[in-house]
């Protein structure tokens, strides 16, 4: 059996890695955060959630990487999550260039210098028969929201709390540092959360020991924070080749693209590339062609899309996108549910019978709690300190890379 299937010619004329997601929307995150409230303190902006509290815990930072950094990869943590790989089992791809402007986001070589063998997903548009691309069964709907937490996922969970819903949040652990509140607020209504590394760099362009030490330190900050320890991944920029797909598969997790089409480009927005009416055409338009979306075993599936908890505009979209699907008959729901995998993490929770994940004793000695739409979040005795440290804010830092990132968009036609 063919451990890979060539998918390219629909998924590379569509979603090309020069046209996937930007690391420019991260650092519209963080500015619009900081934008927004400048400090620790969470403040409403523009929503109300009374259930929601306002105190802010804060991470111990002193044990975890510098935050949107490529981690170090001569830590002694890191050393012992390398030793833990089977490395005779990863295959020996050449590490992909970066983009000089924008040094972790993958090159792709001219397309007759393509190896296909590498099954490279972002630039020659490959999945493998692993990848999760799609829901399995027709008119469902995996509704996923990357780049988070953020501020803007509030409002996101008030509005699929009131319509019952839940989805899978991908986390940054970058972004667990700022706001471990938001995270836990995801894990307690219900939400399936899911693994989107450190750094929010693109892994092909990645050495190893660095895709290691991107992806455990993320683990830990989030088990630190809800006890659970993720299962899925979606790789930055759908950015993944045989190679990582390896080093992934050997640290237990399974991964997840989106489907070919289905990424809503509202990352675009916030580089005024598009408006939100041009999107809701779109969308409304593959709405009509959600009938041709086969599942992996060739059966009629569901779409997998791709949307960012990170700005109001993003989210504010999200509330459109929503109600207009289900009008045609797509039932929205988290990827656990989509794929009714009862286990969707590798340590401590499980899905519950309303398709909403229910935490569960992990055997840890992180204690037991249920996470269910409507319920308040309880003390579920995570790791979270209340050390003095506090985050600092890096506004400089954003202001300058954002200005590097302008000045770049428009060349690489991000
Ligand atoms: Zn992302």
């Amino acid at each position: 059996m063919p451990m890979f299937v060539q998918t390219g010619s629909a998924a590379a004329t569509e979603e090309p890695a020069r046209l996937l997601s930007s690391p420019i929307s991260q650092i519209y995150h963080d500015i619009e955060n900081h934008d927004i409230n400048d400090t620790d303190e969470i403040h409403a902006s523009s929503f109300s959630y009374s259930n929601l509290r306002q105190s802010h815990s804060r991470v111990n930072t002193v044990i975890y990487p510098p935050k949107d950094q490529i981690p170090d990869v001569n830590s002694p943590q890191v050393k012992a999550w390398v030793a833990e790989i089977d490395w005779s089992k990863v295959p020996n791809i050449p590490v992909a260039p970066g983009l000089q402007e924008i040094p972790h986001f993958p090159q792709c070589p001219p397309d007759d210098q393509l190896d296909l063998s590498t099954c490279w997903w972002s630039c020659a548009g490959c999945v493998a028969e692993s990848d999760v691309v799609t829901c399995p069964n027709k008119n469902t709907w995996g509704l996923t929201y990357d780049d988070g937490p953020s501020l803007a996922s509030r409002d996101m969970m008030y509005y699929l709390k009131e319509k019952n819903l839940t989805a899978t949040f991908f986390i940054v652990g970058s972004r667990v540092l700022e706001y471990p509140d938001i995270l836990k607020e995801e894990v307690a209504q219900g939400h399936h959360i899911a693994m989107h590394t450190w750094s929010h760099s693109g892994l092909t362009t990645l050495t190893n020991h660095q895709i290691v030490a991107e992806i455990k330190w993320s683990e830990k900050i989030i088990r630190d924070v809800t006890g659970l320890t993720m299962k899925y991944v979606r790789p930055p920029y759908g950015d993944i080749d045989n190679r990582v797909r390896e080093i992934l598969r050997q640290m237990g997790y399974t991964i997840v693209i989106w489907s070919a089409g289905w990424d809503t480009n509202d990352w675009r927005m916030l580089q005024n590339q598009i408006q939100e009416w041009e999107i809701v055409k779109s969308f409304e338009s593959h709405l009509g062609t959600r009938d041709n979306i086969t599942s992996s075993v060739g059966k009629p599936g569901g779409p997998v899309t791709l949307e960012h908890d990170l700005t109001n505009a993003t989210v504010s979209l999200s509330k459109r996108l929503i109600p207009m699907a289900m009008e045609k008959g797509l039932t929205p729901m988290n990827l656990a549910h989509c794929l009714s995998d009862i286990t969707p993490y590798q340590h401590g929770s499980k899905l519950g019978s309303n398709g909403a994940l229910e935490k569960v004793t992990d055997g840890e000695g992180k204690g037991s709690f249920r996470g269910m739409p409507g319920m308040e979040e309880q003390d579920f005795k995570s790791t979270l300190t209340n050390s003095a440290t506090t985050m600092t804010t890096a506004t400089v830092f954003w202001w300058g890379i954002l200005g590097l990132a302008l000045l770049t968009s428009t060349t690489l036609g991000l």
